[in-house]
């Protein structure tokens, strides 16, 4: 097991593209980090500086208190999974996994003790004589798995493992990968797009955009406290929603309605004009149905929701409204740099709300008018 100290690194590549900018990040020895951030923010190019598959610009990479910077990768004793796997094709999965081992020329009842050992932990043990191309995708990723555990790596790293597998199959193998490295203990960096992967998988975050490391912390801090637009719309799901916003006193304006905010936040944002307020969707609640001790202590208006989207144990409510261009074109900024869908895709995450409970009330951005597709326009609180 080993500590990563990611020093100040920077990433140049030949054509001058700043792809890592200036990134400290230490990873603990027996830590689960996780680099996440939109397509092109750097991660797999910082992965990659890790294990010596890039050359770093500037800044130092070391690895349990050693500098590496001029190391080659087989010099670092750190096991790569990637997304494709990169089996091969030709030797069964027994060979496979064994195959490190065959390169340090290690003898073969090593070998078998290894490779079992690896196999019964990925449950593999009935597949060791088939071919990787007849195996499905979980199945070959555990292969991927069972190489990189047999080496006794200082670390593990992770380029998108799970982005070649159906959602349930990612669900899974999402689970099985938090097992194995709950139960290995090993220093694990872990490459990932999605924001659901880092929240479950990681003891810390990084979330990065453009190169630059944007916030590092635990899932709990990064959704809690966010420290900008670009963390707080990129972690949550379904996303945070944000509302053109106007302070006055304690009294927050918002599309549809004033809200009551506690007084020392309200101070901060005093007299700055126009600002974006973010509510996360289960702040909302409909007034209607609520508790009515609950329902004093939040701020109730009316509102159309023009679309409600049922998932089984939740669903999602949609409010309408406009915003004014100035606050339109920070989003629109917001929603690019995020990578287009997150912040107008509903995922499939679930919530303990009990089936046929009213919806999570979800305001979103429109250049329209509100539609008045709704019957009644439902009351709701937050
Ligand atoms: P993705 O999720 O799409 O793989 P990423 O966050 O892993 O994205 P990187 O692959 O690390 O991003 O790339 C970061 C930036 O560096 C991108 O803008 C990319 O265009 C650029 N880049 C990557 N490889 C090269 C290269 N060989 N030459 C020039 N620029 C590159």
């Amino acid at each position: 097991m080993a500590t990563i100290e990611m020093k100040n690194i920077v990433k140049q590549y030949g054509d001058g593209f700043p792809a890592v900018n200036d990134i400290s990040i230490d990873v603990a020895d027996g830590e689960f980090m996780i680099l996440v951030g939109p397509s092109g923010c750097g991660k797999s190019t910082l992965l990659r500086m890790i294990v010596g598959l890039e050359d770093i610009t500037s800044g130092d990479m070391v690895i349990d208190g050693e500098k590496v910077n001029d190391k080659p990768p087989r010099d670092r004793n750190l096991a790569m999974v990637f997304q494709n796997y990169a089996l091969y094709p030709h030797l069964t999965v027994y060979e496979n996994i064994a195959f490190p081992l065959r390169l340090a020329k290690m003898s073969d009842d090593e070998v078998d003790k290894k490779v079992r050992q690896a196999s019964k932990t990925l449950e593999l043990d009935e597949h060791l004589q088939r071919k990787p191309g007849n195996l499905s995708g979980g199945q070959r990723q555990r292969v991927a798995m069972g190489r990189a555990i047999v080496r006794d790596a200082k670390a593990f790293l992770f380029d998108e493992p799970l982005s070649n597998l159906d959602a349930k199959l990612r669900g899974q193998m999402r689970t099985e990968i938090a097992r194995l490295q709950n139960r290995l203990g090993i220093t694990t960096v872990y490459v990932t797009h999605d924001q659901t992967e880092a929240m479950t998988l990681g003891d810390r975050v990084a979330v990065l955009k453009r190169g630059n490391l944007q916030q590092l912390a635990t899932p709990r801090e990064l959704y809690d406290q966010p420290v900008n637009l670009f963390v707080a719309g990129f972690i949550g799901s379904p996303p945070m929603n944000f509302l053109p916003a106007t302070v006055k006193g304690d009294q927050v304006e918002v599309p549809f309605g004033t809200l009551t905010i506690p007084k020392e936040k309200a101070e901060k944002a005093e007299g700055k004009g126009l600002l974006i307020a973010g509510i996360r969707p289960e702040y909302f609640e409909d007034a209607k149905v609520l508790d009515p001790a609950k329902v004093g202590t939040g701020s109730t208006f009316n509102a159309t929701v023009d679309v409600v989207e049922w998932l089984g144990s939740q669903a999602y409510g949609y409010i309408p409204f406009e915003a004014p261009p100035e606050v339109q074109a920070q989003l629109t900024q917001l929603e690019r740099d995020l990578d287009g869908e997150a912040l107008h895709t509903p995922s499939s995450s679930l919530s303990t709300r009990p089936v046929g409970s009213p919806p999570a009330m979800r305001p979103r951005s429109t250049s329209t008018p509100p539609r008045c597709t709704c019957s009644t326009p439902q009351a709701a609180t937050t």
